[in-house]
């Protein structure tokens, strides 16, 4: 088994039992990255010099037998989460040359752990989008086909971590851009609790959806960065510390959930076969599977599409060629703004803003923002309503498998509906796991599991109890 081929725990018990050094771990990947970036295009930067200096540093301490789990562990992380001295694009003109001035709190509790930085990946541009075909530097290609897109907004975090670029990555995850590119690529991603990873020095797209999380290669690595990134964190008001997990743990005492509003007219039959024999496992494992009505199901995308360009809107009125990044110059100041966000934003960016500023502009605010922010309300009780009868809800991650490069790119709507299954997770803020529970040809379908609020741990244990994993 080659390096690059193991997962963090056997990457751990290899460094401690000094079969092979962290330094061999992190020069294993470099040579990986030389080899197969030019055509997938994960990484966006690459900081050799950085992550041998870690891995280094990560030796010295499995030398002294002070190593943690992350320790000498090689990761990608996502362009929009902040690494003090290494650019932070958001896969955006407009921050082409912008340098992270400090580290966001995830990274800060990484670094503690010393684990290693390879480099910075590729995403839609400011993370919108579902494919990684709005970044504007380049779309990165599916590892499992190269003709196909990754999923997005992390698909270069999910690619680097497909192609064994990266032991695990770190993604964000606004509407579904941890899951679908999880689900897309065939590795486990999750979307924590609203609050339970801090958002510091992750670039704000819309801030009462976005969650930082982890991508990796198996359900029990993704449970071991979750455990290190999360918690309080006095820079994220919004951030709380989870509470323990039930210590006991009984498949057979499990209730989940089948939402009948999510096999509808759309899903790949394919996908709903997949869906369907991976619940049968669990129910011949013990747990107990029943029907479900989440009946606002029907709007979920709706209010999203007001409340996400709404909140990114605001969020993005920062960036005016003064404070930040790239500027367009101008004769004056109105025409410095327009000139800056007219070449700096990408389309898809320049559509969310005006979208996002038309809901919240008075006269509007009522119909769109108000009323969205409503019907998100009835989505949350739909949910807590689900789950005062079951302890987790199955769903399909996608209704499609990866779609082709160029397919998409030109109609946004049929973009939009690929986030189907996504979007209510994080308007409600629960925490969902995707994992891969079969491939069809050489696409992989995902899983998707909902939990209750703080119920990561048993979406772990769902997890690891799916036969293979
Ligand atoms: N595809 C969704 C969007 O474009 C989700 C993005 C995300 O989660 N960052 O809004």
């Amino acid at each position: 088994m080659k390096l690059h081929e193991l997962t963090i725990k056997e990457t751990a018990q290899g460094l401690k039992s000094g079969e092979f050094s962290a330094l061999d771990v992190c020069k294993d990947y470099l040579g990986r990255i030389k080899e197969l970036n030019k055509d997938i295009f994960a990484y966006l930067s690459v900081d050799e010099k950085g992550a041998l200096k870690q891995a280094e540093e990560a030796d010295g301490l499995i030398s002294k037998g002070k190593a943690g789990i992350l320790t000498g562990m090689p990761s990608a992380i996502k362009d929009n989460i902040m690494v003090c001295g290494l650019k932070c694009t958001s896969a955006s003109k407009i921050l082409e040359n912008y340098v992270a001035p400090y580290d966001a709190t995830v990274i800060k509790k990484l670094k503690e752990k010393k684990a290693v930085f390879l480099g910075k990946a590729n995403m839609d541009e400011f993370a919108m989008g579902s494919s990684t075909e709005n970044s504007a530097f380049g779309v990165t290609k599916n590892p499992r086909d190269l003709s196909r897109v990754p999923g997005g907004s992390s698909g270069g975090s999910a690619a680097a971590v497909a192609s064994n670029m990266a032991v695990f990555a770190l993604g964000s995850d606004t509407g579904g851009s941890i899951r679908l590119p999880a689900a897309f690529c065939g590795v486990v991603g999750l979307k924590p609790t609203y609050g339970a990873v801090s958002r510091y020095g992750l670039t704000a797209f819309a801030s009462s959806l976005d969650q930082i999380g982890p991508l990796a290669k198996t359900v029990e690595d993704a449970k071991i960065v979750f455990e290190v990134i999360s918690g309080k964190d006095p820079m994220d008001s919004t951030s709380v510390d989870s509470p323990a997990g039930a210590k006991e743990f009984d498949l057979k005492k499990i209730k989940v959930g089948i939402p009948k509003e999510y096999f509808i007219k759309g899903i790949d039959a394919k996908i709903e076969e997949e869906i369907r024999s991976a619940i049968k496992k669990y129910e011949d494992m013990g747990v107990k599977v029943e029907e479900i009505s989440l009946p606002h199901t029907d709007y979920a995308l709706a209010a999203y599409y007001i409340i996400n360009p709404s909140e990114a809107s605001a969020n993005l009125a920062r960036f005016d060629g003064i404070r930040y990044g790239y500027s367009a110059g101008g004769k004056d100041l109105l025409d410095l703004y327009m000139e800056t966000k007219g070449k700096g934003f990408g389309p898809e960016v320049r559509r969310r803003i005006m979208l996002g500023t038309y809901a919240l502009s008075s006269g509007y605010y009522d119909a769109y923002y108000l009323r969205a922010q409503k019907v998100r309300t009835l989505i949350k009780k739909d949910f807590e309503k689900a789950f005062e009868k079951v302890d987790a809800i199955f769903t399909p991650t996608s209704p499609i498998f990866p779609f082709k490069i160029g397919e998409k790119a030109s109609d946004p709507l049929s973009m939009y509906l690929v986030d189907i299954y996504t979007v209510s997770v994080n308007l409600v803020g629960v925490p969902a796991l995707t994992f891969p529970i079969a491939k069809v040809g050489n696409l992989p379908v995902g899983l998707q599991i909902i939990g209750k609020p703080f119920g990561e741990s048993t979406l772990f244990n769902l997890g690891n109890a799916f036969p293979g994993n």
